[in-house]
């Protein structure tokens, strides 16, 4: 959202993450408003936080998705607006021999125990 600074007058914007975090510190402390800083002066603007919830009314849901991602990419500090594709043919070979090796070690076994018990 844009926001224009009350003492310079420098229009800035407040990115999603940003709000975000306006909103869940608004909600937490039950605050009316948001002192934006101004990236120029320094000093903070209000916003109201009836007119940041009008801007982004899902914000919650929103902000659910965000921290879902942050724990799925703890690395990352914003979330990728498109993830990568992950290839798929390394994991289709996989499966194959770990299930070839498990048979030949379940075979192996009874062998032995019968052999035993026939002695
Ligand atoms: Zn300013």
């Amino acid at each position: 959202m844009n926001i224009k600074c009350s003492f310079c007058q420098t229009p800035y914007t407040l990115s999603r993450v940003q709000m975000l975090d306006a909103l869940q510190e608004m909600d937490s402390h039950k605050l009316t408003h948001y002192d934006a800083h101004c990236p120029r002066c320094r000093r903070a603007t209000r916003v109201e936080r009836k007119r940041m919830e009008i801007f982004f009314p899902n914000w919650r849901e929103a902000l659910k998705q965000f921290e879902a991602e942050m724990q799925a990419h703890p690395q990352n500090e914003a979330p990728l607006p498109a993830p990568e594709p992950a290839p798929v043919s390394p994991a289709e070979s996989n499966p194959q021999p770990t299930v070839a090796k498990k048979q030949v070690a379940e075979k192996k076994n009874p062998a032995k125990t019968s052999a035993v018990k026939k002695k």
